[in-house]
């Protein structure tokens, strides 16, 4: 039987925040797909091509852009999703935006101004590698953090968080009313998942390179993690900005429910390619028969 993509999708899309608990949601879930490798590779495939002739209606058309946001845990596979479902994509149509923590001259403006310049232009996709909602998950889980954003004191209460949600759900209705989809992935990998690809790292050297031993002091609180999330997704995931929780401790299958999500947002957004005028018609049969002759 062909996926029904739409009921899957809805499984992972967080409509009703109310009811949302994290520990519903199963990081090593796949939907109970028959799928084995190959045929999620050759699905992929076809997802990402279908992207990437969107992309292309997108671009020509210059007038939508879409917004996609990656928060995870370490090691849960943000890089390998980037690299196998932007992959069939123009470069040229794409931006991918990293976030690290703050620069000094960021750390002089307000938390969302680095984020402005980093949007995507009509007609491109941009990705976010981490975003802006780490100012209430980092943030919130390492209060010291906090202070060294030098916010006056006494605009630093206690509804800090909910004022930030507040600026989020603000900011993301601003950028959809002006013509940006945004797509919101959490990356749900679970603690034994995340320990055995922090093991591999250290065991191949190949991989050495991809183990930071901070990495351990933050899965020392991954309890205040979880939670943080949890508030943030109840707390941010909107009709015109939804959540997905994607399981992630199968590769192939985050990798697909995140291509889904993608390709269904722009099937959604009815582009087409730029209609050319009568008169640019009359033009191009003009440098036709110029071409044509030519001797
Ligand atoms: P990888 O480890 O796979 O290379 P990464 O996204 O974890 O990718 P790192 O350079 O390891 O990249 O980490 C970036 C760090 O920057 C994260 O620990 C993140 O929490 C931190 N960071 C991002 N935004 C902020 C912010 N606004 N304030 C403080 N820290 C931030
Ligand atoms: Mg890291």
């Amino acid at each position: 039987m062909p996926l029904d993509r739409a009921k899957m999708l809805s499984q992972y899309r967080i409509t009703a925040p109310e009811k949302f608990r994290l520990k519903d949601m199963s990081p090593g879930d796949t939907y109970d797909l028959p799928h084995t490798k190959d045929d999620a590779k050759d699905e992929l495939e076809d997802v990402v091509k279908s992207i990437a002739k969107y992309q292309e209606m997108l671009y020509a058309q210059d007038q939508w852009s879409l917004l996609v946001i990656f928060q995870a845990m370490d090691a849960a596979g943000k890089d390998s999703v980037l690299d196998k479902v932007m992959s069939g994509i123009n470069p040229q149509g794409c931006q991918v935006h990293s976030f690290k923590a703050p620069t000094s001259t960021e750390l002089d403006h307000d938390w969302l101004w680095r984020t402005t310049v980093a949007l995507p232009e009509r007609g491109r996709i941009g990705v976010f590698n981490r975003s802006y909602y780490e100012e209430v998950l980092v943030v919130r889980v390492h209060p010291e953090i906090l202070g060294k954003q030098r916010v006056p004191k006494k605009l630093v209460g206690k509804d800090i968080w909910q004022e930030r949600f507040d600026d989020i759900r603000a900011f993301e209705k601003h950028m959809s009313r002006n013509g940006t989809k945004i797509l919101k992935f959490f990356l749900n990998v679970s603690k034994e998942e995340q320990k055995k690809r922090f093991l591999d790292r250290i065991d191949q050297p190949d991989k050495n390179w991809k183990f930071n031993v901070g990495d351990l002091a933050e899965r020392m609180l991954w309890e205040k993690y979880m939670d943080a999330y949890e508030d943030m997704i109840r707390n941010t995931t909107t009709e015109h900005a939804p959540w997905y929780v994607v399981p992630a401790d199968k590769k192939w299958f985050t990798r697909l429910v995140v291509a889904h999500a993608i390709d269904d947002a722009l099937s959604g957004l009815g582009l087409a390619y730029p209609k050319v005028e009568a008169a640019s018609i009359e033009e191009m049969k003009k440098a036709r028969e110029v071409l044509a002759n030519e001797k």
